[in-house]
């Protein structure tokens, strides 16, 4: 398995008492799997997102990546970890003043040490630039090489954190609502290079996604949370309508009490829902 979680948990202290953000999560994720996450605002979608990319740790609970206990890492161990998790960020993260070629090369940052990707991003060796221009090619952004990033549009933007991504060439890509930004057309190309990378089964994806039908349409597996826990763990053509209008009921709705079973039983304590199974 590339990721295990068994019974994971986690609880914010805010200003105003603990808040619990994921309850009791078990799931497991095999290599090359393409999972989308869905769920409502508050669901607990970016908590469990960082928590898999390693920057943030179970509050109780086990997490493995790759058979390694996360919370039991050394920091030298994490580092490794997160090197093989490349993270595409909703806001791309970009250097604006850098090229997209420049760009591209802080991919390697963490692979590389600071010196050395400061070095390389402004001298590359030939071998640098080979590396980042099959990634800026591979995303169809060879001939913007020397563009700025600021110069660059929202679409190209996006491809640009993708490419920077391959330059990184990790294990798993976690990408957080990779098509938000993006009209139909930029979103289908976007989508097929996304899962495109993945397709050898080599890569695992796991991305956050607000569009049901986009997820519906290119991710073979779909976790839906809900106030922190899985409401269901199953495949497209499992998911029906009904199931969807409960997991998005809105709070005035569950208020007049109308709402899924499914709430109702999580409010009560009951246990979550296994993967594969659909309500
Ligand atoms: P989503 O991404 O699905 O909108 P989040 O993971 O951001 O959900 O949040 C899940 C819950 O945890 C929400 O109730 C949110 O208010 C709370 N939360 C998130 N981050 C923090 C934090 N740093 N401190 C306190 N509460 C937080």
């Amino acid at each position: 398995m590339i990721y295990s979680l068994k019974q994971v948990s986690k609880v914010y202290n805010s200003r105003h008492g603990k808040v619990r953000a994921l309850d009791r999560l078990t799931f497991d994720v095999r290599p090359g799997e393409r999972v989308a996450l869905l769920g409502p605002s508050g669901a607990g979608k970016t908590t469990l997102f960082r928590l898999l990319n390693a920057t943030l740790r179970p509050t109780r609970g086990v997490l493995f990546f790759a058979g390694a206990d996360v919370g039991a890492l050394s920091r030298k161990e994490l580092r490794a970890a997160r090197r093989r998790i490349g993270t595409i960020y909703q806001q791309h993260q970009l250097v604006p003043s850098l090229t997209t070629l420049e760009n591209t090369l802080c991919g390697k940052l963490g692979s590389w040490s600071l010196l050395h990707t400061i070095r390389s991003v402004f001298q590359p060796s030939r071998n640098e630039i080979e590396q980042a221009m099959a990634a800026l090619e591979s995303v169809g952004l060879a001939e913007k090489r020397r563009a700025r990033a600021d110069e660059l549009s929202g679409g190209q933007q996006q491809r640009l954190a993708i490419a920077r991504v391959l330059m990184q060439d990790p294990q798993v890509i976690l990408a957080d609502e990779p098509f938000a930004s993006l009209d139909p057309a930029l979103t289908e190309t976007v989508a097929s290079l996304l899962l495109g990378l993945v397709h050898n089964g080599k890569r695992t994806l796991v991305a956050t996604l607000h569009d049901i039908d986009l997820a519906l349409r290119y991710f073979p597996r779909i976790i839906a949370l809900r106030d922190g826990s899985v409401v269901f763990d199953t495949t497209p053509r499992e998911v029906s309508r009904e199931v969807l209008a409960a997991l998005y009921v809105t709070e005035s709705a569950a208020a007049r009490g109308e709402i899924g079973d499914e709430r109702a039983r999580n409010e009560k304590g009951e246990p979550n829902c296994e993967p594969g199974c659909a309500r």
